[in-house]
């Protein structure tokens, strides 16, 4: 587990100011959404305390230490996309396993002539596929390993990207959209499951969506963003009874 700081950050693309300084600050453990219209830079934040963007000024903090100068993979961060992401080549297992073979095996171990020849190679590979098998069977992905994403249904696409963020064991879950590519009903199914998620693994989860249902039944605290600033931030019911603008009012559809 860890907090997560953001302080003064800010983000233009050329001439197009995208982040206006923004500070948020995000406890251990913590479910917080950061909702918004389409274009009020959610992605682009998200994206910064993954270490997949740079930002121009301000701080990003996990844990208490700056990791502002850390690559993606050096932060205990990990990412689920709206788009899974998944490598159509590679099975379930392969895909859910990537970040640990990367991270574990040494490049030559990776190369397919050598692979056989190491037996510290077959010590490794054991390590993460007990690894993989317990994230496998937490997901109720078990009997799925051996397929490739192609043969898998939306949800279990949905939950193959979740296990490639589990395997690492981060301390903080980024996900973006992760489920606007599912069909409502499903939708409403994996809100279910990525609170229950959330509550097992005590990490915490920054979470990005446009669609104010999910912010609101699924957060501790929401972030409400609007052109690259947050106009407010507090407890789903903070929002919805005091709304501290007619725009959050209107997002969030408070009675007038
Ligand atoms: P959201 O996720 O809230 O929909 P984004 O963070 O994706 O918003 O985008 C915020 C703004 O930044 C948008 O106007 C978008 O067009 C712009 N933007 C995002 N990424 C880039 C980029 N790589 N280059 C130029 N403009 C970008
Ligand atoms: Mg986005």
């Amino acid at each position: 587990m860890a907090k997560v700081a953001l302080s003064s950050i800010a983000k233009s693309f050329g001439p197009t100011k995208v982040l206006g300084g923004i500070d948020l600050d995000i406890a251990d453990g913590e479910f917080l959404t950061l909702v918004g219209p389409s274009g009020c830079g959610k992605s682009t934040l998200i994206r910064i305390i993954a270490g997949l963007e740079h930002h121009d000024a301000g701080s990003v903090a996990i844990g208490g230490n700056r990791v502002d100068h850390l690559r993606p993979h050096e932060r205990r961060v990990a990412m689920v996309f709206q788009s899974y992401a998944l490598y159509p080549h590679m099975s379930v297992g392969a895909n859910i396993a990537l970040p640990l073979t990367m991270s574990r095996l040494k490049l030559w171990q990776r190369l397919p002539l050598l692979r056989q020849l190491s037996a510290q190679r077959r010590t490794v590979m054991r390590g993460i596929e007990a690894d993989v098998a317990a994230v496998a069977a937490q997901l109720q992905l078990d009997h799925l390993l051996q397929r490739k994403p192609a043969q898998l249904s939306g949800g279990q696409r949905q939950r193959v990207a979740l296990g490639r963020a589990m395997v690492r064991n981060p301390d903080v879950f980024l996900m973006d959209e992760p489920l606007s590519n599912l069909d409502a009903k499903l939708r409403v199914h994996m809100r279910t499951e990525l609170a229950e998620l959330h509550k097992r693994l005590g990490a915490t989860f920054i979470y990005v969506t446009h669609d104010q249902v999910e912010a609101m039944t699924m957060s501790d605290r929401v972030a409400m963003m609007d052109s690259g600033s947050v106009l407010q931030l507090g407890t789903p019911s903070q929002l919805y009874e005091k709304p501290a603008s007619l725009k959050v009012a209107q997002f969030i559809g408070s009675p007038a």
